[in-house]
Formats: C-alpha cells, structure tokens, sequence
C-alpha cells in the first residue's frame, strides 16, 4: 500500500482524533492541524510517540501550507453550545478554513474531504433526509453562523472542484457520538452520560418527542476514509449516519437503564430553531461506499458510558 501524507484541521477534536488514529493504523503520515478551540492535547497524546505523527497549532482562518496528498477538512466547533459561543468565529472557521485548505489543496494537489452536516437540512420538511433534499435552514438564528458556514463550505467545495478541477469530496454527517466527546460539550449524549453518572436530573430540552439518528464514531470514521478512497468521480454529498432514529425521551431512558442510575428526568425549555426530527437516508453511502453502520445504539453507549466513567468518577 501507498504510504500517503494526510492533513487532518481539527485533529485534535473528538472525530478528528479517531480519524488521526485510523490513518497512522493504515500506515500513512498524519499532520493534525488544530487551535485548541474544543480539542484537547489528551485526545492526542497516545499518538505523539509515532515518528510520522506531527501535532501543528494552527487556527485554519489562516492560510497553511505543507505538501499532502490528502486533505480531511475537520476544524469546526460542532455542538450548539460551543459554536454559539462565539458565532462569528464559527462561520469564519467554516468559510475562510474551506477557502485556505481549498487553496491549499488546489495548489499540492491534494484531494480534499469536507466533513459537513446533516444541519444542513436545517429543520427538515423531507423524512429521512436524502442528499437531493435542500434543506430548511433559517439564515439568521442562533444556529446559522454553523448551519449557513458549513452549506458556504459545501458550495465552495463545488466551485473549487467545477473551476479549478480540485478534487473535491463532501460528506454530510448525522450526530456522533462515542469516547473523546469533550465531557462540556453540551451535546446531548455526553450530556446525559454524565448526567446519569453523577445521578442528577437528565436534562431533556422541550417534551423529548423530537428525534435524532446517532452513529457510534467508529462507524464515521470507517465511512469517511472509504470516501476519501473513491475515485476522482465521486465529489457527493454524502448521508454518513445511522438510520436508527430515537425520541430524546427514548434516549434518555435507555441511558438511565444503562448506567443502573438512580437519575429522574427534568424538562427545560427547547432552544430556538431545534430540529425536531432528523434520519439519514443511507441509499448512497451503500451504493457509493459499500458501507453501513455496525454498532447499534445500545453497543455505542456502553462503551461510551465506560470512557465517561473514568474520566470523571
Ligand atoms: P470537536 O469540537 O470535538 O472538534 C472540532 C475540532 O476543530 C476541535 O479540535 C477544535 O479545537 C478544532 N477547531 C475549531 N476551530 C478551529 C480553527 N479555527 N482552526 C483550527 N482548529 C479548529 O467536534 P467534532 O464532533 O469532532 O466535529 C468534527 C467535525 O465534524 C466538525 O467539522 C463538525 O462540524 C463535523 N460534524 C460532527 C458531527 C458530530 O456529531 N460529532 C456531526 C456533523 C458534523
Ligand atoms: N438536548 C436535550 N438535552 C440536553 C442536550 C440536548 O434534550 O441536555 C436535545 C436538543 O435540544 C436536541 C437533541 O437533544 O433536540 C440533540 O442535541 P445535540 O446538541 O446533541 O445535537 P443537534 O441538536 O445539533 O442535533
């Protein structure tokens, strides 16, 4: 096999670890570029002993150059909490880090995969939500600095790839969660998990009835290195998720019985613009990347439960 170079923005961070890992598994080089925003050094530091593992600090809002042959475009905070916390760096992450890594792959010729979201089906009218669909995303609410970056990065990978034949690649991933979540995330799984660890109240926002598809991050990783590995034809989008769909309140007690909590349930108020259902139609993931998820909700959440355990018990 090819022994490649690979670039990976956000590396550091919960996904972009796991991808680092799998890479330098498969026998490549890894550049992890990240600022630190949401990743840690800890997400990271099993793999510094590697010879051809190489951790720059680096905020991608700023131009970046290093010979690679690839390119997984992973810098972006990506839980409502953290994003929204400062938003106007958010977007200028999304747009300006697509515009500099685009460049860059442009002139190394490198190929380049851009992990974007299934937000940007916004709060969607079409279910399950297939590729064709083009969204319901509102352009000025407290999600838009990460729903409207991440569809600006999308369209800059399109026109990169039709003006200057960039190879271009897009994938469009559903929640994920699993170990490596940063524990303040905000995100509901991690949130429940420690929740439910610390027996505290589960915190379930509006009635719970609205739904998500979560995919274990291993199931991620296996789909994006497989999209990387297309040939030039293949730009997507692509849905990479699980279709399983859960209401939160499903989630929540599948968490408390997990975990044998002695947790209640409490309700607050439903933040604006929240999705209320959310399921990927997986038909081109298979058909493209002969690839579907493995671990089923129950699996993931163990293993999850038991990174979480030993972090803050
Ligand atoms: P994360 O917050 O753990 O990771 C993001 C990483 O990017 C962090 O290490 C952070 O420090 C880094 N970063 C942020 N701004 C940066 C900047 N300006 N320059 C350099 N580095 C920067 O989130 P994650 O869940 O690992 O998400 C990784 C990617 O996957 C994101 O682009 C996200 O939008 C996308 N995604 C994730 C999910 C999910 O459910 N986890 C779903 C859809 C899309
Ligand atoms: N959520 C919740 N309790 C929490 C955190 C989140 O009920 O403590 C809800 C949230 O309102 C949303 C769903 O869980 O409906 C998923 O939220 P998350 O932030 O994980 O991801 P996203 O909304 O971006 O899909």
């Amino acid at each position: 096999m090819l022994k490649k170079r690979i670039l990976v923005t956000g590396g550091a961070g919960f996904v972009g670890s796991h991808l680092c890992e799998k890479l330098l598994n498969n026998g490549h080089e890894v550049i992890s570029v990240d600022n630190y925003f949401t990743g840690a050094k800890q997400n990271i530091a099993h793999l510094l002993e590697n010879p051809y593992f190489e951790n720059i600090r680096h905020d991608v809002g700023f131009p970046y150059y290093a010979e690679v042959d690839e390119i997984y475009n992973l810098a972006c905070p990506a839980s409502p909490v953290h994003y929204q916390f400062d938003a106007i760096q958010t977007i200028k992450t999304s747009v300006v880090g697509a515009i500099n890594m685009l460049g860059l792959a442009k002139r190394v010729k490198a190929k380049i995969l851009q992990a974007s979201t299934s937000e940007v089906y916004g709060d969607p009218a079409v279910h399950p939500q297939t590729e064709s669909y083009w969204g319901n995303v509102n352009p000025i609410g407290i999600r838009s600095c990460y729903d409207e970056g991440k569809r600006c990065a999308e369209t800059l990978f399109m026109d990169y790839h039709r003006m200057n034949g960039v190879k271009t690649k897009i994938i469009r991933i559903f929640n994920t969660y699993g170990p490596r979540m940063h524990p303040n995330d905000g995100r509901v799984v991690s949130n429940f998990i420690i929740q439910a660890l610390k027996n505290e109240d589960l915190t379930i926002f509006g009635e719970g009835t609205q739904t998500r598809s979560f995919q274990y991050v291993d199931d991620l990783i296996e789909g994006m290195v497989r999209m990387m590995n297309t040939d030039d034809t293949v730009i997507g989008p692509v849905n990479i998720g699980n279709p399983n769909e859960f209401t939160m309140l499903e989630l929540a007690r599948k968490v408390i019985e997990l975990t044998g909590s002695s947790s209640k349930i409490t309700f607050r108020p439903l933040p604006m613009d929240d999705p209320k259902q959310r399921k990927p139609d997986i038909s081109r993931a298979k058909s493209l990347l002969d690839w579907e998820p493995n671990v089923q909700l129950e699996e993931g959440l163990k293993k999850t439960i038991e990174y979480f355990e030993k972090i803050i018990l």
